[in-house]
C-alpha cells in the first residue's frame, strides 16, 4: 500500500493545528511534515513539541524540515543565521557572496547540531533534508573560496563535499534517534544538473531518498517528469535498503491542472514511490507565493487521491 504524507506550515496556534490534523488523518495521510525554521527553533520550541505531540496522538509519523535554515535548504522563509553571521556565507570564485552558509562553516555545524537537538527534543521521528545544494553551479568544478574552503584538499569535489556534509547530518540525526530522508531537487531544475544521486542513496543509515518533480513549476509534462525523476531515485537506490519517495506538486495549481494532478499521483505510484508526499496542506492556499484562487478545489482533488487509504491500518 502506498503511504501518503503532507507538509504543514504557516500556523502555530494549537487548536487550529489540531482541527487541521484531524482533517489530515480523515483524508488518509499517514505522515505529516511540520516545517521547523530557525524562528521555530528559537521562538516556538515548546509549541512545536505540543504540535508534534498532537500529531502523534492521531497516529501520524512526524517529519521536520529545516525550513530555509542557513539558506541551504528549501523553504519560503528567512535565516537569522545569515543575518547574524554574514561572514559564514558561501563565496563563489568571483568573490560574490551568496545567500547561504558555507557547508564547511564550523558555526553552521554548531547551528545544525542545536537544530537537530531541538527537533529531537520536540519529538520528531524523522528529518527531511530538503534540497541540500551549493548556492552556485559547480558542474565546471567551481568551489567556494571562503576561509573554510580555501584550505580544503584540491581533490575534494564540491559534490563529494556535499555528500559528506549530508552524511554528517544523517549521522547527527541518527544519534538523536531520528531517521533521515534526503530530497534532491530534480536535475531538470537544479543549479548543477547531474547531482550525486547514487552517492546520496549510499549514505549509511539513510532511510529514504526522494525528489520533487513539480511539473507546473518546471513547465514540464506531468507524467514524463514525475516518472523520469522517480525512476532516477529508484535507480540510485538499486538494492540498497532505502525507501523511494516522491513529492507531488499541490501548490500553485488551478482547476485546469486537476487532470495533471491525478496523472502525477499515478505516475509516482507506478514508478514505485513507497510514500507520496504533497506540498502542501490545503493546497497551500494560505501562502500568497504558492496558492491559487482554486485552493479549495485542488485540496479536495488531493484528498480524493489519498482517500484509498481511509480506514486502512
Ligand atoms: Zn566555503
Amino acid at each position: 500500500m502506498t503511504e501518503y504524507g503532507v507538509a504543514y506550515f504557516g500556523n502555530r496556534i494549537l487548536q487550529h493545528v489540531q482541527s487541521d490534523l484531524d482533517e489530515i488523518v480523515a483524508a488518509g495521510f499517514q505522515s505529516v511534515l511540520h516545517t521547523f525554521s530557525e524562528v521555530d527553533e528559537r521562538f516556538y520550541a515548546e509549541q512545536m513539541r505540543a504540535i508534534v505531540a498532537a500529531s502523534h496522538a492521531r497516529g501520524l509519523r512526524v517529519s521536520a524540515a529545516p525550513f530555509a535554515v542557513a539558506g541551504i535548504f528549501g523553504g519560503e522563509d528567512a535565516s537569522l543565521f545569515l543575518a547574524e553571521h554574514p561572514e559564514e556565507r558561501q563565496r563563489d570564485r568571483t568573490g560574490r557572496v551568496r545567500p547561504a552558509a558555507c557547508l564547511n562553516s564550523t558555526m553552521l555545524r554548531s547551528l545544525l547540531r542545536r537544530w537537530i537537538l531541538a527537533a529531537a527534543t520536540a519529538g520528531f521521528d524523522e528529518i527531511l533534508w530538503d534540497e541540500p545544494a551549493w548556492a552556485f553551479a559547480t558542474d565546471d568544478g567551481a568551489r567556494c573560496v571562503c576561509r573554510y574552503c580555501r584550505d580544503l584538499p584540491e581533490d575534494l569535489s564540491p559534490e563529494r563535499n556535499l555528500v559528506e556534509f549530508v552524511s554528517w547530518l544523517v549521522e547527527e540525526a541518527r544519534s538523536h534517534g531520528m531517521r533521515s530522508t534526503v530530497c534532491l531537487i530534480p536535475d531538470e531544475l537544479a543549479l548543477t544538473p547531474g547531482q550525486p544521486w547514487a552517492e546520496m542513496a549510499s549514505i549509511p543509515g539513510l532511510a529514504s531518498l526522494s525528489s520533487d518533480p513539480y511539473w507546473k513549476t518546471a513547465y514540464l509534462p506531468a507524467e514524463k517528469f514525475v516518472t523520469d525523476v522517480t525512476e532516477r531515485v529508484r535507480t540510485a537506490i538499486g538494492a540498497l535498503p532505502v525507501h523511494c519517495e516522491c513529492w507531488v506538486q499541490g501548490f500553485g495549481l488551478g482547476e485546469e491542472d486537476l487532470p495533471d494532478l491525478e496523472i502525477a499521483f499515478q505516475a509516482a505510484r507506478n514508478a514505485g514511490a513507497r510514500r507520496i508526499w504533497v506540498w502542501a496542506f490545503a493546497a497551500a492556499g494560505h501562502m500568497s507565493e504558492l496558492g491559487t484562487t482554486s485552493a479549495d478545489t485542488v485540496w479536495e482533488a488531493i484528498k480524493r487521491q489519498t482517500a484509498q487509504n481511509v480506514g486502512e491500518t
